[in-house]
């Protein structure tokens, strides 16, 4: 069985030449001609991580800069795209998602890219694609992604409380999911109301589409009629509407490896590991952190697991270390099973 290709850039962020890294990254999409077979006029969705508030660890814009030029070279419209988190934050909706990420620096006048956030104002909205997985049978995409045919994945690789590690899978499965898709990832129920802090004013009766709530003894009350799409969690003033964070950490990260595949189904893509400033935790993380080890560079691929298996192979010694209960092996071999891609990988330096 032929091996995939990972190619690799060797470089450290702050001490390389960033003209030189431009180059190699144009050498990438030379050698992979991805660009040769996009149709002028589309739309190309670059899939990034704008970053946590007060956490810097995030990638910098003037990598997805580079990446724009090149795409714009070739009269297609980037686009930067995100979706909402689950938990509470600046990037639980729409509108202070994209006033976070402008004030990270991913501005239209620093990127080339506007910024779109696929899954709706408060990350309802999805489409289902099913996959028919053992633990997905039908996966909760980001609406909006329909409308991408062409996809660039940008990842920055660190490590993860729950997954171990984050590379380009994850930046796909749970970034590309909506709300109700990251719940389904999380957890094997639906939202509930703490009553304890329910005031019974009915904002998320009034929201909810389902008709799944009503008002019980002057308290809110989640019915049968519930989908999970995690919606009423952004809308409560009051934080009441909460979920049990329930799920085994091994079976989320495969149910991950699912989800990204079922973002990648009919869309044609390119994927980036950034090794560089390479943290304990993801950029989710609500605060900055130093950094674990020496910059490794960037890897790039179209083969997602191929790619994500060169980034934990190179940074083994310091994930296992931090996060050694999973078995990254039965991970791996998953997404091998699912089709995701190979595990075997020829690495080309650039
Ligand atoms: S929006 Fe929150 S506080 Fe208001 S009824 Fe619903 S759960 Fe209770
Ligand atoms: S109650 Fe269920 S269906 Fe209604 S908004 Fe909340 S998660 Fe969605």
């Amino acid at each position: 069985m032929s091996k995939s290709i990972v190619y690799f850039i060797p470089y450290k962020q702050g001490e390389g030449n960033f003209n030189n890294l431009k180059r190699k990254i144009e050498k990438i999409f030379s050698l992979t001609k991805f660009l040769d077979k996009l149709n002028y006029g589309r739309k190309l969705a670059i899939k990034v991580h704008f970053g946590e508030e007060g956490n810097n660890n995030h990638l910098k814009p003037e990598y997805v800069r580079i990446i724009a030029e090149l795409v714009a070279q070739k009269t297609i419209q980037p686009y930067l795209v995100e979706t909402s988190t689950l938990y509470r934050g600046k990037r639980n909706n729409k509108k202070d998602h994209i006033q976070l990420a402008r004030e990270h620096g991913f501005t239209l006048e620093d990127t080339l890219c506007l910024i779109e956030i696929l899954d709706g104002n408060t990350g309802e909205g999805y489409y289902e694609v099913p996959i028919n997985s053992p633990y997905t049978k039908k996966a909760k995409i980001a609406q909006k992604l329909r409308r991408y045919l062409y996809l660039i994945n940008l990842a920055h690789f660190k490590g993860h409380l729950a997954t171990g590690f984050g590379g380009v899978l994850k930046n796909l499965g749970m970034g590309l999911a909506a709300k109700g898709g990251k719940l389904d990832m999380h957890s094997s129920s639906h939202p509930f109301v703490n009553e304890n802090k329910c005031s019974g004013c009915g904002i998320c009766v009034d929201y909810c589409k389902e008709g799944a709530i009503k008002i019980h003894h002057l308290y809110a009350k989640i019915g049968p009629l519930c989908v999970g799409c995690a919606g009423c969690l952004a809308i409560c003033p009051n934080q009441a509407i909460e979920f049990r964070w329930d799920q085994s950490t091994e079976i989320l990260a495969k149910k991950v490896l699912e989800y990204a595949k079922a973002a990648l189904l009919d869309r044609y893509a390119l994927h980036f590991n950034f090794l560089i400033n390479i943290t304990s935790n993801c950029d989710c993380y609500p605060k900055t952190e130093e950094k674990i080890m020496e910059d490794i560079g960037i890897l790039a691929s179209f083969d997602p697991l191929a790619c994500d298996q060169a980034g934990f192979d190179f940074t083994k010694k310091a994930i296992t270390k931090l996060y050694s209960h999973l078995n990254y092996e039965e991970i791996f071999n998953f997404g091998e099973k699912i089709g995701l891609g190979k595990r075997d990988y020829e690495l080309i330096e650039i």
